[in-house]
């Protein structure tokens, strides 16, 4: 949108000082490769981790978590290849607080490693079975051990905003005292809304020495990306991203929402190579094999679609009428799509790009046609796809129970009845 029709709307989150209390840096922080690859059934060979991880960093994406070394042998070697490939980035791999943990993120050789535990009383009484001082004492002496080993240290604690809010300032500030320089707050399991998080943070301020303050927030309840502005408005500089959304269960904060909402929203320029947000997305659903959700937002197919004739008919006049933002900005192209909604602005539009001049009574008729093609529409066709991708989910994912089953076999044991 040029300057003069810019004039003609309002946007609130600028013209109120909204945009005033975002951190004068952000840092993005990538989570595509460790909390993404966690998504049930994803699996990124260390070849694909490095194509992503080259795209992300020439995108101008900070600091990048590319997985924890002692999941397997293939997992540290993809973190190797990462940290020796010479990328801008900063490069990261996580573990928990535990010594040999440790150890395996520092010989893969990583600018910082990222030391996580859990801190709810619920994860440390049935998960960890440890009690708020052990949980104190092995994150502290990670960290120094870590610090002393020649790397920077991020310390990370699951399920941050379900805990004892004292215990969690006593278990951060003695951190940062141990030398983390980064802080990470999770909201492991998405229950935080925007309000909760901005009082939340507010808190955090005021109680934790100085550190750079990042958040890792899940989407649960649809609202991670909504909470990472709430948490950069409240003074945090480090939201935690994947690229399309993916994570455990609903995912992460969605990479190219929040980069586009900081940048269309609240003019800010946040420094991320925008032109490369479709492309890196295409390349990531590849990858992991998770297909983009049609109508999600930014590279979703319908998020510059239009089939409605009063939408299609204001986009044709301007763009800015019924699109936030132009879709060649991210490497797109807009769709009119001809359907029961369309209207006769355009089928004029297409066909003029055709070089024809069509009648006012063949425009109608054209559009009466097009109306009644859709409405005969058998569903055939869209059931199947429909059954063929749920049919993928239910058994395609992973390694299937016939697999599962043979390998169990090959360990000395007899599979149940129905599977031998
Ligand atoms: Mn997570």
């Amino acid at each position: 949108m040029g300057d003069e029709d810019r004039r003609l709307v309002h946007n609130y989150i600028v013209e109120r000082g909204l945009s005033d209390r975002l951190p004068e840096k952000i840092l993005f922080w990538d989570e595509t490769m460790r909390d993404g690859e966690q998504t049930p059934g994803v699996y990124f060979s260390p070849e694909e981790k490095l194509r992503i991880a080259t795209t992300l960093s020439e995108m101008g994406v900070h600091i990048m978590d590319v997985g924890i070394p002692v999941v397997s042998q293939e997992e540290a070697r993809g973190i190797r290849l990462i940290a020796n490939a010479g990328l801008d980035a900063t490069i990261m791999a996580a573990c928990r607080a535990v010594r040999k943990d440790v150890e395996a993120c520092i010989a893969c050789g990583v600018d910082e490693v990222s030391i996580f535990i859990a801190c709810s009383d619920l994860h440390l009484k049935y998960k960890l079975n440890m009690t708020r001082e052990q949980v104190l004492e092995a994150a502290v002496g990670e960290v120094e051990f870590a610090k002393a080993h020649g790397v920077k240290v991020s310390f990370v604690t699951e399920d941050t905003f379900r805990a004892d809010l004292d215990f969690v300032t006593e278990l951060y500030n003695a951190c940062i005292d141990a030398g983390a320089q980064r802080v990470v707050l999770s909201d492991t399991i998405g229950i935080m809304t925007p309000s909760a998080i901005s009082w939340y943070l507010g808190e955090i301020r005021r109680r934790f020495k100085p550190a750079q303050l990042s958040v890792h927030l899940h989407n649960d309840f649809g609202m991670a990306v909504a909470n990472s502005l709430a948490a950069l408005e409240a003074g945090a500089e480090i939201p935690h991203t994947c690229v399309n959304g993916i994570g455990e269960r609903a995912g992460n904060a969605s990479f190219e929402e929040l980069v586009m909402a900081l940048e269309a929203g609240y003019g800010r320029k946040t420094g991320i190579d925008v032109s490369r947000l479709y492309e890196v997305s295409r390349l990531v659903e590849l990858l992991s094999g998770i297909p983009v959700a049609v109508n999600k937002a930014i590279v979703g197919y319908n998020a510059f679609s239009h089939e409605s004739g009063i939408h299609a008919d204001g986009v044709i006049k301007h763009t800015g009428t019924y699109e936030p933002i132009q879709p060649e900005r991210i490497g797109r192209e807009r769709r009119f799509i001809f359907g029961k909604h369309t209207g006769s602005t355009a089928v004029l539009d297409r066909l003029q790009k055709h070089g024809l001049e069509p009648t006012k009574e063949q425009i109608q008729e054209i559009v009466a046609a097009i109306k009644a093609c859709a409405e005969s529409r058998r569903k055939e066709e869209q059931t199947a796809f429909i059954e063929a991708y749920r049919e993928r989910e239910e058994k395609r994912r992973g390694v299937s129970d016939a697999e599962f089953w043979a390998i169990v076999r090959r360990a000395g044991m007899t599979p149940p009845p129905d599977f031998r």
